[in-house]
């Protein structure tokens, strides 16, 4: 049996920068983490020489972290048509961010296609496929870019695996392409996981092949099917509950897929209420009991 390759989501910052992150995944006990190259919700990045990139990857070593993907600011929207320096912005910062990427010797960039901001789905779509066509035709770096699964909350698109299917069609080097399958968002989009997992996986592989899956985000969600909400709950917290994402950890046919937890950080019980406290290193143990 290989390794199940299972982690979470953990922070970038300080003075270790990316050793840092290698030291938090190791405590939780995971062998592969997700970052964020900066703030999630802003585009200021360092320079790639103050990640501290080496040491991190020395240190990982030892820790038995040998996989690390990287997520795409979720500001960055490709499918912006009303403000051009929306899409402009979106542009410039991913062809920066896959250099960022492939210099943290990553290959997997995760992206957020896109909000249409009213403009409707077809709109969108074609920017995206044109932002994306931008970025990656005069790019050579050995990094996918994998299209997440959305909640489709507001005028998200990807909520559907044909929105992602369309993506697909109009890029030029769809080669390039890859999907981030996020458990909360697939309920969320209404693909009944409980219910139907085999259903859902199936109607996943008919539309873009499951093979293209090249990440897992593992949540729970705070709401039921079809909610298109996208609130990440604690796992066996939700309406999916620990049976199922412990199903899809545990399924050979992702054996090699990175799986990642974004849940919410918990309060201390009689605290201020404040979110202190990382879940990580208990769900990943709950998740890897058989
Ligand atoms: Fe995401
Ligand atoms: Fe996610
Ligand atoms: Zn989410």
């Amino acid at each position: 049996m290989p390794k199940i390759k299972l982690g979470s989501h953990v922070k970038m910052a300080g003075k270790e920068m990316f050793l840092g992150s290698v030291k938090e995944a190791e405590s939780y006990g995971a062998n592969v983490l997700m970052l964020y190259t900066g703030a999630p919700q802003n585009t200021k990045r360092k320079e790639i020489e103050e990640l501290n990139i080496e040491a991190g990857w020395e240190y990982a070593k030892k820790a038995g972290i040998e996989e690390i993907v990287v997520h795409a600011p979720y500001i960055i929207n490709l499918a912006n048509t009303v403000k051009p320096e929306t899409f402009e912005l979106a542009v410039t910062f991913l062809e920066k961010e896959i250099k960022r990427t492939a210099a943290m010797r990553s290959n997997i960039l995760i992206l957020h296609p896109g909000s249409h901001v009213g403009e409707g789905t077809e709109a969108g779509i074609a920017q995206i496929v044109k932002g994306l066509n931008l970025v990656l035709d005069n790019n050579k770096d050995d990094v996918f870019i994998a299209l997440e699964t959305m909640a489709g909350k507001g005028s998200e698109l990807g909520a559907a695996f044909e929105e992602l299917k369309m993506i697909y069609d109009g890029v030029h080097k769809r080669d390039r392409l890859r999907v981030c399958f996020d458990t909360c968002h697939v309920n969320d989009a209404g693909y009944d996981l409980v219910g139907d997992y085999e259903g859902v996986l199936e109607r996943f592989d008919q539309v873009l092949g499951r093979e293209q899956i090249a990440v897992i985000h593992i949540n729970d969600s705070l709401n039921p099917l079809g909610a298109h909400k996208d609130r990440h709950a604690n796992i066996g917290k939700g309406h999916i509950g620990v049976d199922v994402l412990r199903k899809m950890v545990h399924d050979d046919r992702f054996a090699k897929i990175p799986k990642i937890l974004e849940t919410p950080w918990l309060s201390e019980e009689g605290g201020s209420g404040e979110k202190t406290r990382p879940p990580y290193k208990e769900e990943i143990a709950m998740l890897l009991e058989e």
